[in-house]
């Protein structure tokens, strides 16, 4: 690990101004990625600035006037997998935060952090599809389907820091995950929500970045049926294929966990 200079502002403009003084910065949540990063040498921030104080960036909470669920950025994966609010109103976030790694990452990891790094294979970022989310930084709104573009690849400037991101509550909701069995991460996850303005399908792991399957939304939109998905083609072009799996076997994973998801769903109405 290369030295570096370490801070831990108190406030987002403190942040954001240490940011902007410094030569080569970056943010620090949980470091779950950012530190093995620098152990391996594969960023070498000059300065980090440590969001760790930052209260107001914690949290979950009901924003009633629009029937939405508000997770702050700092907001580790196991304070929203137990969180009573979330169990209560919007269970399929905890499903989505209780299936990322292990205890330990669930400790550390936080939504922000997942989120503005876009691993492809991370949970956060279908769930954000699916659940037609809105993320905020400091100063702007982010709707998703503007937010993640590419391969660790998002919307933000390099000085935006995420601060917390909406959710809206659907009818309901589940994910469906094929899950590495050593990392955990998702091989390829599939959340599907029905909204009062019809399904979202959220999927992550088979591209670059998490992205709606629209094709699925259509069928599942005409008939909400395992069946209705057999007629679908999942095309794999530009899917991820690597040791763990072929774009091939990814693209019948969506398929297949898409399925799984409806099925649930209609065990459960
Ligand atoms: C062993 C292991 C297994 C894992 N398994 C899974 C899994 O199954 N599923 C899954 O989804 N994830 C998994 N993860 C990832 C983990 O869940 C974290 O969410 C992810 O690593 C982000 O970590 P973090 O929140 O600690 O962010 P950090 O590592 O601190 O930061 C990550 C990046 O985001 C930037 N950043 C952090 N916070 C903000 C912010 N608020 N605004 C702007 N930029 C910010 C940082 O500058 C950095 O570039 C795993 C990680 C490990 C180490």
């Amino acid at each position: 690990m290369y030295s570096f200079d370490y801070h831990r502002p108190d406030s987002l403009d403190s942040a954001r101004s240490l940011f902007a003084q410094a030569e080569d910065p970056m943010y620090l949540s949980g470091g779950m990625t950012l530190i093995p990063s620098m152990k391996q040498r594969l960023a070498a921030p000059s300065d980090l600035i440590d969001l760790s104080g930052l209260a107001e960036l914690q949290g979950v909470e009901r924003l009633d006037g629009d029937g939405k669920i508000r997770i702050g950025a700092l907001t580790c994966h196991n304070d929203v997998a137990n969180s009573a609010l979330v169990l209560e109103q919007l269970p399929v976030l905890a499903q989505v935060a209780g299936a990322i790694g292990d205890n330990q990452v669930r400790n550390r990891g936080t939504l922000g952090g997942s989120i503005a790094n876009s691993d492809p294979a991370a949970d956060w970022p279908a769930a954000l599809v699916g659940l037609q989310a809105t993320i905020h930084t400091q100063d702007r709104q982010i709707a998703v389907e503007d937010f993640f573009r590419d391969l660790f690849e998002t919307a933000l400037a390099a000085e935006d820091i995420v601060v917390a991101v909406d959710f809206a509550i659907p009818r309901r909701a589940t994910y469906q995950k094929f899950r590495h069995p050593a990392s955990g991460y998702a091989v390829v996850g599939v959340l599907i929500a029905e909204h009062d303005n019809g399904i979202r399908v959220g999927v992550t792991g088979a591209g670059p970045c998490a992205f709606r399957a629209c094709a699925l939304e259509d069928a599942l939109n005409n008939s909400f049926t395992e069946e209705a998905l057999d007629a679908v083609d999942v095309p794999d072009v530009g899917f991820n294929s690597d040791i763990h799996a072929s774009a091939e076997y990814r693209s019948h994973l969506v398929k297949v966990l898409s399925k799984r998801a409806v099925a649930q769903l209609r065990s459960e109405s």
